[in-house]
């Protein structure tokens, strides 16, 4: 059992909760954080996917980083099953979300949500999504401190250049792009990717020779070892807080900790919200019901304040579940950054003649490292995996089916589809020579994109999100317009083959289904619900420009604390 009173309750642990749980501790709150999903790393779980372990940590001293190298490895696979959002038997596989198409919804579950498998980008939102395009009821200006404080929590520095950013840099110059020195972006421009990853240790740089096995101490900061997607434990040997990449667990659960006022109870799914209304006004929020996933138990908990961190799909969920005042943008409006895969394969000789090696090699480094910005399109990325997770990105899925049904011959790009069988075995023969760009375009939010629930379909915690996501012709436009960009820089860096993949709607970065201006007030409470905040990616009030949105979360999070003190504490 947890105390049943508390100042704040905050419902998930992923991207943003732990932003909001640090502040409002920080003001001498006390918080008590619901998360879904396991608490890695934690002596009190030391086996969070076969055994209940411990009930709740409210401790820095129950982190370990020696117990974080035992579970997580940098295997892309083998972590996925870890941190798939799920019942707490893992074995029973992902929760079942409806998704049209043959795209996938990417959820994470845990301490650190999401930015467990993220891969450390930080930029901020493109300052004319927030102030130009009609969406937001405040100004880029009032994030910018929260960016600040952020940025500086989460260590965010420009990434280390290896060969595929070298790469990508030079054909980005050949096309005519300049280099951004900015980190409020207005013109476009390719740049490192301001990432949320400890800088390399200077050995990696500085002795060729090095052939020490990336351990702590002798090893501090990134290894470019890549694996940020499976979760990362490098430096390997190094306490829980020292390690490279800063998710959220890394950088703001340990702060929120170390005040005494947070209590983290992981394997607790929220399933209800309990309200009070006094006649005449409107419900107010005083506290939440859980479910322990491992015994099924339910149980209560009041708190002045609710926030909702569940993320962009629980989120509105949880509102639907929960039978609070009808609002028809409470789920509406989803973004996920309508994206796709743009390959671009090498000759040996011409790599040798640019780079001073033939091979590009791609998974060294940080995995995602450069970036092209273009306000009012979206952005390019380099991406860094393993074969296996190429190969699906790059690959494996197409919304134009496979290759030989598609003619290429008025296109930017030789080839477009899906590969199988032998061109796929002969095209992975070439992996090494390869430089893959991630497409993320700036769609709009459009009221029939998003979460809606019917009762009977359920699973233990309710019914279940239905997800649609119908790109509109302008959304479409802008992801075509930067593939053609991508190709070009592609072939400007000396490509002989280029391909697209014309992927489906995946949703890798979801947002906007609780918008400010819409659901939220200026504060991120809701307009229908006193006392219920919502401190997640859900309630930026579109998909701010087609940049990785955590900063942008995580700044609004920061904000959103500081809000429900001066209203209620
Ligand atoms: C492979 C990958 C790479 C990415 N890389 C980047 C990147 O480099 N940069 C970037 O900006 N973004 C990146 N993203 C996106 C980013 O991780 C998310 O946008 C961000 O984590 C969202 O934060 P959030 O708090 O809204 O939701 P989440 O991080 O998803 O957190 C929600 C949390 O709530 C918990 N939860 C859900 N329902 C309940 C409930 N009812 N009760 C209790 N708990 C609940 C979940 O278990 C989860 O832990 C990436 C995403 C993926 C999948």
């Amino acid at each position: 059992m947890v105390a049943s009173e508390y100042d704040a309750v905050i419902v998930g642990a992923g991207g943003d909760g732990p932003v909001a749980a640090w502040k409002l501790a920080e003001a001498g709150l006390s918080v008590l954080v619901l998360e879904a999903g396991p608490f890695h790393g934690n002596e009190k779980w030391p086996k969070p996917h076969e055994d209940p372990g411990g009930e709740a940590s409210s401790s820095i001293e129950d982190l370990s980083g020696e117990l974080l190298d035992e579970q997580f490895t940098t295997r892309e696979f083998e972590m996925v099953n870890k941190l798939i959002f799920g019942p707490a038997d893992h074995e029973r596989g992902f929760y079942f979300r409806k998704f049209p198409g043959d795209g996938a919804i990417l959820q994470c579950s845990g301490v650190g949500g999401t930015t467990l498998h993220y891969t450390g980008n930080h930029p901020r939102a493109y300052p004319a999504s927030i102030d130009e395009q009609g969406h937001w009821p405040i100004d880029y200006a009032d994030l910018v401190p929260y960016y600040q404080e952020i940025e500086e929590m989460c260590e965010v520095a420009p990434a280390p250049v290896t060969a595929k950013e070298e790469l990508f840099f030079r054909g980005a110059a050949a096309a005519g792009w300049d280099l951004l020195d900015e980190l409020n972006v207005t013109e476009p421009g390719y740049r490192p990717q301001p990432n949320a990853i400890r800088q390399p240790d200077e050995k990696l740089h500085v002795d060729a020779d090095y052939d020490g096995d990336f351990q702590y101490p002798e090893v501090e900061g990134d290894t470019l070892a890549l694996g940020n997607i499976a979760g990362n434990p490098h430096p390997r040997g190094a306490p829980f807080e020292e390690k490279a990449k800063r998710a959220s667990n890394i950088s703001f659960v340990p702060p929120a900790l170390k005040t005494g006022n947070v209590t983290i109870r992981p394997n607790a799914f929220v399933t209800d919200i309990h309200t009070d209304t006094w006649f005449g006004d409107d419900p107010s929020a005083t506290g939440v019901e859980f479910r322990d996933t491992w015994s099924g138990d339910k149980e209560d908990v009041e708190a002045e304040v609710v926030v909702l961190a569940a993320g962009a799909i629980e989120t509105p969920r949880l509102w639907k579940n929960a039978d609070l005042p009808e609002n028809d943008w409470v789920g509406s409006g989803m973004t996920i950054h309508f994206g796709d895969n743009v390959m671009g394969l090498f000759e040996g000789a011409d790599l040798d003649g640019t780079l001073g090696t033939d091979t590009v090699d791609q998974f060294q480094g940080q995995d995602i490292a450069a970036r092209f910005d273009y306000p009012g399109l979206g952005m390019l990325q380099t991406v860094g995996t393993t074969p296996g997770l190429g190969a699906i990105l790059g690959f494996g899925a197409s919304a134009s089916g496979f290759t030989f049904q598609n003619d290429t011959s008025d296109a930017p790009w030789d080839t477009m589809g899906r590969l199988a069988g032998r061109e796929l075995k002969e095209t992975l023969a070439e992996y090494r020579r390869m430089l893959q760009i991630l497409v993320v375009s700036d769609d709009r939010p459009h009221e029939r994109n998003g979460v809606t629930v019917v009762p009977g379909v359920s699973d233990e915690n309710g019914s279940i999100p239905l997800v649609n996501y119908v790109p509109s012709d302008g959304d479409k436009k802008r992801r075509d317009e930067l593939a053609e960009i991508a190709a070009e820089i592609l072939r400007e860096a000396g490509a002989s083959h280029v391909h697209r993949s014309d992927s489906p709607p995946t949703a890798l970065h979801v947002q906007s289904t609780m918008r400010m201006g819409k659901v939220v007030d200026t504060a991120c409470e809701a307009y229908d619900v006193d006392r219920l905040f919502v401190a997640d990616h859900s309630a930026l009030a579109n998909s701010v420009g087609g940049v990785n949105p955590t900063n942008t979360g995580q700044a609004l999070a920061a904000r959103t604390a500081e809000k429900i003190v001066d209203r209620y504490f």
